[in-house]
């Protein structure tokens, strides 16, 4: 029994369309320790996605599918789910926006090498088009995959009218991953990206001014965010185990009982963004229904990842914190993605859809 077994005695559908295979998954685990010291580049782990078909199939995947693979993903390697999902999102936008020769273009970019993310968070200066819309002005920060992204979908001219535009984002020069002073996802070679002077005329622009923002397709996707948190929480629970076993300490029932009630609420977090994600896609689900799932799935399962950062610590004690202890820098890459934008607000707007009106209650439970 793993703590994916909920997953395998599932009867009905594959566990994911991706060939995602236990050497796969266990090389993505090993490459995170030398990733986060710095001895290697994240690239090699896209690569090897690459060469498993993972970033090509990105443009067939079923929402459950896509929640399965990030899950499992991010219980190897958080940093690289993160990147994952980044191009995965993209993939979806540009399948939702994009003009026809557009997404046949960037198919083929995929296929000889090119890898997606989706750049929003707001630099100082913001990214805008600049004085006469010419040449772009302004940057991006928390930019994920500096480095190994080579094409970004980021947010032009913030607000309402806000634009998405697809761009070119090799130039080493314009990367700064120095900014990303944090305790945890270091591997994820996120930081900033300055984007002043570059043509306009480069660009690729994906829809129209705001739609960006249209739902279900916009907060109703953090489910994703959520597959990544429960797949790496589950992680971290797999990996805290094997060492107690090592230290023959799992036996004791205080382990048991600590670690098997958390690993309990990892697979009902598991449950409720596959139901989330599925129901993303369901014709008859309102935007509004979709959307309360998703964020209901991102919040449960970071309050569900805090108790597995928590119940991990109680259980291995000091060792967990060593410099190198793997848990530790599992635990710390898992808190840092843990803070994802406005959890308060999200939760508000849950609870006016599914509590402040009559017969909303069941959601797409029903
Ligand atoms: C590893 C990692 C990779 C990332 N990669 C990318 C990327 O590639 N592209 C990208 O665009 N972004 C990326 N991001 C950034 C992400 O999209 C969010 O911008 C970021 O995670 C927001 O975190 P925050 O804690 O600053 O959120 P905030 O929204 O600032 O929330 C922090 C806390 O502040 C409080 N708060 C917020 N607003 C208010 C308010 N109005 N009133 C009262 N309290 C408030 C809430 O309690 C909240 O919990 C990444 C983030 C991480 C962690």
């Amino acid at each position: 029994m793993t703590v994916f077994s909920r997953f395998r005695s599932q009867p009905a559908p594959p566990p994911s369309d991706l060939a995602l295979e236990p050497s796969l998954l266990q090389a993505l685990s090993v490459a995170a320790r030398g990733e986060d010291r710095g001895d290697s580049p994240i690239a090699a782990s896209v690569d090897l996605l690459r060469e498993a078909g993972v970033l090509s199939g990105a443009w067939t995947l079923t929402p459950d599918c896509t929640a399965r693979a990030l899950m499992r993903v991010g219980a190897a390697n958080l940093s690289m789910g993160r990147l994952l999902e980044g191009h995965i999102n993209a993939v979806q936008l540009i399948d939702l926006y994009g003009a026809s020769p557009l997404k046949s273009a960037v198919r083929h970019q995929i296929l000889n090498g090119a890898f997606l993310g989706v750049w929003g968070a707001d630099g100082e200066p913001p990214l805008t088009t600049g004085p006469g819309d010419t040449q772009l002005s302004g940057g991006k920060c928390f930019a994920s995959g500096l480095g190994a992204v080579t094409h970004a979908i980021v947010t032009v001219n913030s607000g309402p009218q806000v634009r998405l535009a697809l761009v070119e984002v090799s130039d080493t020069q314009r990367a700064d991953a120095s900014a990303w002073d944090m305790l945890g996802m270091k591997a994820t070679a996120s930081g900033r990206y300055d984007f002043t002077g570059v043509p306009v005329s480069s660009c690729e622009w994906l829809g129209g001014p705001g739609d960006y923002l249209k739902e279900p397709y916009f907060v109703g996707g953090v489910w994703r965010i959520a597959a990544l948190q429960i797949g790496a929480a589950a992680g971290l629970l797999d990996c805290a185990a094997a060492r107690l076993r090592a230290m023959d300490r799992m036996q004791a029932e205080a382990q048991k009982a600590r670690l098997m009630s958390v690993l309990t609420r990892v697979w009902a977090g598991m449950a409720l963004v596959e139901r989330a994600a599925v129901a993303a896609s369901e014709p008859d689900r309102s935007a509004d229904q979709i959307v309360s799932t998703s964020i209901s799935a991102r919040l449960f399962t970071e309050e569900v990842a805090l108790d597995a950062i928590r119940a991990v610590e109680q259980s291995l004690g000091l060792v967990h914190f060593t410099g190198t202890s793997e848990t530790g820098r599992r635990a710390r890459d898992l808190s840092v993605y843990l803070r994802q934008a406005a959890r308060d607000a999200f939760l508000q707007r849950a609870a006016e859809v599914a509590l402040g009106q009559d017969a909303a209650l069941w959601g797409v439970f029903e």
